[in-house]
């Protein structure tokens, strides 16, 4: 979601007249737009705006803007521990840098803006001009927030609460972007399956919207990310064996395979119930292959509730998952309870994550010498050679003499490693 407000801060930017620089060197305007998932995020902006400060040493001071969760977790403090930053700005109060910078200009007043004013921003970024050519697979924020209060996270504290986008804004960018070239649209939110939208009297969901946005002849596919289990119901379930826009594709995060620590987390769904999911799932599409997010060494997990997140990894076979040792957030409910030793949490964690990459692999090798459908997204930096995922997001490489970029083929995996799929165009084939 960063990756989609960092880029909206760029189109706001040109409104005023700056262009981004590659140089951080020659800018006359920083912008840190900062991400609090992980822990030290805030020591960490405090180290980079060190560093940046030695960049531009011998140069007038930039105008330096403390953008996106961090600010909005410190808020005023930030001013009490740097006097480098001018204007602190949380994420949902982004929209209004044009009229912050163009005011710092002129009066020289530090200024911070933490409010929730999420109408105001996706009204604001609907006008706005897109500055650059939109990407063949694009990410769109549809909701943001979160009223869940998972005991380990920040999200519902820097976010807010659940805010749906209007659907009307939403497929008015998906056009913007469907005509300058975009294939795919990777739907955004932080409980993107909590979508709600109350238009008149009709309320547009999850699979409401991806049924309009199936409509675009120009988007070949569609996904989303991150959904909460319990805003899973058989209407979203069954989108999956109506649309074949709608790739078979889940991140779905569980986060620990033990009930007791489930509950510890506040996430207020179970093992079973979160199965139950899966199962319906395969039902509705058996291609479905779903990833997961894994929370190592939350406070109270014991070897026997470890081996039970071993288990689940397993049984559902995730692929492309995400997996951290457990580390605290201030504020959060999970704060100071009793904390697993870190030689534990890391020796878990090299045992999940090898299980995960075997999964990876596994399946990787599966698809040697069978063909699969790749939307080419780019060419890479070696001659000839194109970029594109499968229907699960499954990266692969292949060489072609013309330009594939945008274009849905099919190739025939040669090989593998962990990560990659590298294959052949398949009317090409090969010789020797
Ligand atoms: S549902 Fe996701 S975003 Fe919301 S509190 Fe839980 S982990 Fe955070």
């Amino acid at each position: 979601m960063n990756e989609y407000d960092s880029d909206k801060i760029s189109d706001l930017m040109n409104t005023i007249n700056f262009i981004k620089t590659e140089d951080v060197s020659d800018a006359e305007c920083i912008i840190f737009n900062t991400c609090h998932i992980r822990e030290k995020a805030t020591e960490k902006v405090y180290s980079d705006i060190g560093k940046i400060k030695k960049i531009n040493r011998n140069k007038e001071k930039p105008i330096f803007v403390l953008a996106g969760c961090v600010a909005q977790a410190e808020g005023e403090e930030i001013f009490k521990r740097t006097k480098y930053v001018d204007i602190v700005v949380g994420p949902q109060s982004y929209h209004r840098l044009p009229a912050q910078i163009t005011n710092f200009i002129n009066k020289r007043e530090n200024f911070i803006d933490t409010n929730f004013k999420l109408i105001e921003k996706f009204d604001t970024l609907d006008h706005l001009q897109i500055s650059r050519k939109p990407k063949i697979s694009e990410l769109i924020t549809i909701q943001e927030g979160c009223d869940k209060f998972c005991s380990f996270c920040v999200v519902p504290y820097t976010r807010g609460p659940e805010f749906s986008r209007s659907i009307h804004s939403i497929l008015n960018e998906i056009k913007k972007i469907a005509d300058e070239g975009t294939k795919e649209v990777f739907l955004l939110g932080q409980n993107v399956s909590a979508y709600k939208y109350i238009d008149g009297n009709k309320t547009y969901n999850l699979p409401s919207l991806i049924n309009e946005i199936a409509k675009f002849d120009q988007i070949k596919r569609i996904r989303f990310t991150t959904s909460h289990p319990n805003d899973m119901d058989e209407e979203l379930i069954d989108a999956f064996r109506v649309h074949k826009k709608l790739m078979p594709q889940l991140h779905l995060p569980i986060q620990s395979g033990s009930n007791k620590i489930l509950k510890l987390m506040n996430r207020k769904h179970t093992k079973e119930y979160y199965l139950e999911l899966i199962t319906k799932f395969r039902k509705a599409n058996p291609a479905i292959e779903f990833s997961s997010d894994f929370i190592i060494g939350y406070p109270g997990e014991e070897q026997e509730d470890f081996n039970e997140t071993l288990e689940i990894i397993k049984e559902v076979n995730f692929v492309n998952s995400y997996s951290f040792i457990y580390s605290q957030r201030p504020g959060t409910p999970a704060v100071n309870k009793n904390q697993i030793l870190l030689e534990i949490c890391k020796s878990r964690l090299m045992e999940l994550q090898n299980l995960l990459f075997n999964n990876q692999l596994k399946k990787n090798e599966l698809l040697v010498g069978k063909t699969t459908e790749i939307l080419v997204e780019n060419k890479t930096s070696q001659p000839g050679q194109f970029f594109g995922r499968n229907q699960h997001m499954f990266p692969a490489f292949f060489n072609s003499n013309h330009n594939k970029t945008g274009e849905l083929l099919n190739i025939k995996i040669v090989s593998c490693n962990r990560n990659n799929l590298f294959g052949v165009l398949e009317k090409q084939g090969t010789f020797a």
